[in-house]
């Protein structure tokens, strides 16, 4: 009996074989993709300083994730509160540093723009005094040629230079004032240099704004000096979190440093349809098992060198 029935399915399977595109669908049933249905996350902790809300973070979140939906032509992201993979924005020393570079940049162009208003004035001033002590000198002088000037007009001359030397004490007083201004500026833009130095050599060993971590089924943002930047970062975390890798192309959303582009490259492109390409379940199923394999190998070598 049993090899009737064992027949009888050979014959079905056979005979549905043949049947035009019978074998086109029993391909889709067999082959499978990343991104047949969405990836689902969920908004866990936002650290006050960045000062977002829970809903600004979701419409960003939205925004990042829809570049990848939208290339890809299907909804590849889904919030859920009930999903494992969390968003966290986590502060941290860029953040600060950023922060404090910004602040630090715009007090010192305002200041500078008020220094300079100040030195133009100054400069303006001077100009004005020695026009009026080389006019007073031109009137000495002719008097002296006429050999002196007459008791009333001597006094006027004397009161004018008194007057020209009190302005002239002035503006030696401002430029002191100028100078010392000037200084003070100069140092806060060595600290500020100093500031984007250290900057910059946290973001050397920090390239990346953001981070996900497969282990911990998370994605971290650390911080973003704009909107445009945080949009970026979001959108290549989330890349990584379909699978992708980094690419190439400096202009790339998935090259490993961070920009401020928010435009999808052809690497980025070719990237997410490698990513999400129909693979076939049992490749997949030994890809699985070679890992499993892998791990089980490991660790009994790993507890062999231990009771050893
Ligand atoms: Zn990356």
């Amino acid at each position: 009996m049993k090899w009737l029935i064992s027949l009888i399915i050979i014959v079905v399977v056979v005979v549905a074989l043949l049947i035009p595109g019978s074998r086109d669908y029993l391909n889709n049933l067999t082959s499978v993709s990343p991104c047949d249905s969405p990836l689902t996350y969920k908004i866990g902790s936002i650290d006050s300083r960045f000062g977002l809300s829970n809903t600004e973070v979701s419409n960003d979140i939205d925004e990042a994730t829809s570049l990848w939906s939208n290339a890809e032509g299907k909804n590849l992201f889904e919030e859920s509160p009930k999903s494992q993979m969390t968003v966290n924005f986590i502060y941290d020393q860029r953040q600060q540093l950023d922060t404090q570079i910004q602040n630090l940049q715009s007090q010192l162009n305002s200041k500078n723009q008020n220094l300079q208003q100040q030195i133009s004035a100054y400069y303006q001033q001077s100009a004005q005094l020695k026009q009026q002590i080389a006019q007073l000198n031109a009137q000495i002088q002719s008097w002296n040629d006429k050999g002196g000037a007459p008791a009333s007009v001597y006094d006027q001359l004397i009161q004018q230079q008194k007057n020209l030397q009190n302005e002239a004490n002035q503006l030696n007083q401002t430029a002191k004032q100028l100078n010392l201004s000037t200084n003070d500026y100069n140092s806060q833009v060595h600290n500020l240099n100093q500031d984007v130095n250290q900057f910059n050599a946290t973001l050397s060993i920090k390239p990346e704004e953001g981070l996900y971590d497969p282990n911990n089924d998370t994605i971290t943002i650390y911080f973003a000096s704009n909107h445009d930047e945080l949009i970026h970062t979001l959108t290549h975390e989330f890349g990584h979190y379909l699978g992708m890798g980094h690419v190439q192309d400096p202009n790339a959303i998935m090259y490993a440093y961070s920009t401020s582009n928010l435009k999808i490259t052809q690497d980025d492109i070719n990237e997410l349809h490698y990513v999400c390409r129909k693979q076939d379940v049992f490749v997949l199923w030994l890809y699985d098992f070679r890992v499993y394999l892998h791990q089980t190998i490991q660790n009994l070598q790993n507890q062999t060198s231990t009771t050893n």
